[in-house]
């Protein structure tokens, strides 16, 4: 049977291109591939869109607590060769499961692209944390997403008017319209530099280190 893969990375780290070209690739030999895309995701809305100005229409766009289990849907599932998502760090658990039961009962594979955490630090969302408990196969995508020191980025840092935060709404899809927040790839040392420094573990730890000095 097929499994279900989930290939992660920080923002910008290249998934939307890993995507399209994992389609084209398909396509250029006549096999069909589903695309799903989370109407949560506003950005492009039906059309998933990549850095470089590349994009391609959703096949299926998944309303919040809507299921998959579909007689609509499974007529598009028995004639693909694979299903891919995308941002699928914005699908519930319960559409992770149904994922993962399609892969594994109708033999076609799943393969899920998305984000592993939000911009307070924490794993993105309960969908997130049960892929990572389902997958049958879990990757980083290359090492393309850069903080701005130069060292590979793992943290998607949010800027609200221009300033570093950690507080705020859980979701604020990046699609141009909120022109207040920004999201900024970022290393571990330069995300605990910007934003962490000043919470209440970083100045304990930094007090102890003072005395022992
Ligand atoms: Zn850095």
């Amino acid at each position: 049977m097929a499994d279900m893969v989930y290939k992660y990375s920080a923002m910008n780290g290249g998934k939307t291109i890993n995507i399209l070209q994992t389609i084209y690739s398909y396509e250029e030999n006549n096999f069909k591939v589903v695309l799903i895309k989370s109407t949560k995701d506003t950005k492009g809305k039906d059309n998933i869109l990549s850095l470089n100005g590349m994009s391609r229409k959703a096949d299926i766009c998944l309303k919040e607590d809507e299921t998959l289990f579909q007689e609509k849907y499974y007529q598009i599932y028995y004639t693909a060769k694979a299903i891919l998502v995308d941002e699928v760090e914005l699908l519930n658990a319960k559409q992770i499961k149904e994922l993962w039961m399609i892969a594994h009962l109708i033999n076609v594979p799943v393969i899920c692209y998305g984000l592993r955490s939000n911009f307070k630090g924490n794993i993105f969302s309960d969908g997130i944390s049960q892929i990572f408990a389902m997958a049958d196969h879990v990757e980083e995508i290359g090492s393309s997403s850069l903080c701005r020191c130069g060292k590979k980025a793992i943290f998607n840092a949010r800027k609200e008017n221009d300033k570093f935060t950690d507080v705020g709404p859980d979701l604020v899809i990046d699609d141009g319209t909120k022109e207040e927040y920004e999201y900024v790839p970022l290393c571990s040392d330069c995300y605990l530099k910007y934003i962490k420094i000043n919470s209440n573990e970083a100045k304990k730890l930094t007090e102890l280190v003072d005395k022992i000095k």
